[in-house]
C-alpha cells in the first residue's frame, strides 16, 4: 500500500516534470506570427484544400472527399510520454462535423507513427472511407478493427482513382534520425505506447484533380531524383525537424520537391505542436523537438530565389490554391 502510494507520488512528480519542462521549452516561437499566411479561399470552387494540423490535409470537391493521415486526437504530452494513447472519438466526431467531408472515399497514410496513423481507422469507420497506406498501417487498420477490406496496402508508384481525383503514391524517407523506424507486424490494438506504432516505411503523394497538381510530402527528407519529371503546382511540404537539419540539406530538400516540380506555392506542414488539442491555436513544436524558425530562416531565402510564394495554412481554413 505504502509502496503503491509512493509510486503514484513518483509518476505524479515524474508528470509535473514532464510538464513543467515540456512548458518551458515549448515557448511559442513567436515569430510564428510575422510569417506570411496563406491567403483563404473564398467564392465557389472547384476543389477545397484544408490543412488540420500535423501532415493531416482534406480535399473536396463537393462531390468527392480524400484525406491524408486523419490525425485529430493529439494525445498530451503527459499521455505520450508516461502511458499509452488511443483515438478519442469525441474529438473525431467534432473535427469531423466542423469539416464535414461529404463522400469521403480515401485516407492515405503516409507512415505508421501515431501522429500519422492512429485515428485513420476511426476516421475511416465514421466516414465510410478506406484506408490507403504500408503493411504496418494495414496492421494498425487491423488491430483497430476496420473490415479488411477496406484498407488497401501501396506500393511505390501506385495510382488510385476517386471521382475526379487521382492520388499517385511516391516512397520517400521519413526525416532523418526519428524514433521507432521499424515495422509493425501485427494487428496494433489501441490504446498503445507511442513506440508501438513503429513507421514502417514513408510516402508521399500527388493528388491531381482536373488540372491541379498538388504534391503532398508529409515528411522532411528527399530521394535525389525521385520527382524528375513530376510537375506539381502547389506542394504541401513537411517541415518537422526541417529546423535541425543543416542549409545543405534545406537546400537539396527544397531543390528535390519544389524546383524539380515547378511548384509556385508551397505551405509548409507538420510544423505545429501536435501535443496540444486540434480546438486551440495551432503553435510550432517546442525546441526540444524542432527549431521552426531555422527551419523557415533556411526556406524563405529560397522561396524568393525561386519566385515562390511560401505560405503558412490557418488551420481548418480553405486555401487559396491560386494565390
Ligand atoms: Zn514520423
Amino acid at each position: 500500500m505504502r509502496m503503491n502510494r509512493f509510486l503514484t507520488g513518483a509518476a505524479l512528480a515524474a508528470l509535473a516534470g514532464c510538464g513543467i519542462l515540456y512548458g518551458a521549452l515549448s515557448i511559442p516561437s513567436l515569430a510564428a506570427q510575422s510569417y506570411p499566411v496563406a491567403q483563404r479561399a473564398t467564392g465557389k470552387r472547384d476543389l477545397t484544400v484544408r490543412f488540420l494540423g500535423t501532415a493531416t490535409l482534406a480535399f473536396d470537391d463537393g462531390t468527392t472527399a480524400i484525406m491524408t493521415d486523419g490525425f485529430f486526437t493529439r494525445p498530451s504530452v503527459a499521455q505520450v510520454l508516461l502511458g499509452k494513447v488511443q483515438s478519442d472519438d469525441r474529438v473525431i466526431d467534432k473535427t469531423l462535423a466542423r469539416i464535414g467531408p461529404q463522400n469521403l472515399a480515401a485516407i492515405f497514410v503516409a507512415h505508421s507513427h501515431y501522429d500519422h496513423a492512429m485515428d485513420s481507422a476511426a476516421v475511416a469507420v465514421k466516414t465510410g472511407a478506406s484506408v490507403y497506406g504500408s503493411a504496418s498501417t494495414a496492421n494498425i487498420m487491423r488491430g483497430a478493427g476496420l473490415p479488411t477490406e477496406r484498407t488497401t496496402v501501396f506500393e511505390d508508384g501506385d495510382t488510385y482513382a476517386f471521382g475526379t481525383f487521382r492520388v499517385q503514391v511516391f516512397e520517400t524517407p521519413h526525416s532523418p534520425h526519428a524514433k521507432f523506424p521499424g515495422k509493425i507486424d501485427e494487428p496494433l490494438h489501441q490504446p498503445a505506447r507511442i513506440s508501438e506504432y513503429q513507421e514502417g516505411g514513408n510516402y508521399s503523394f500527388l493528388v491531381t484533380h482536373g488540372k491541379r497538381r498538388i504534391l503532398v510530402i508529409a515528411s522532411g527528407n528527399y530521394t535525389p531524383g525521385k520527382f524528375q519529371g513530376v510537375k506539381a503546382d502547389v506542394v504541401f511540404l513537411g517541415i518537422g525537424t526541417l529546423g535541425k537539419q543543416d542549409e545543405a540539406f534545406a537546400s537539396n530538400y527544397w531543390h528535390e520537391t519544389v524546383e524539380q516540380t515547378g511548384a509556385k506555392l508551397v505551405i509548409p506542414i507538420h510544423w505545429d505542436d501536435f501535443m496540444r488539442p486540434l480546438d486551440q491555436p495551432f503553435r510550432p513544436l517546442p525546441r526540444l523537438l524542432d527549431n521552426f524558425d531555422n527551419g523557415m530562416r533556411m526556406l524563405l531565402p529560397l522561396a524568393a530565389r525561386d519566385g515562390v510564394k511560401l505560405r503558412l495554412p490557418e488551420a481548418f481554413a480553405p486555401i487559396d490554391l491560386d494565390q
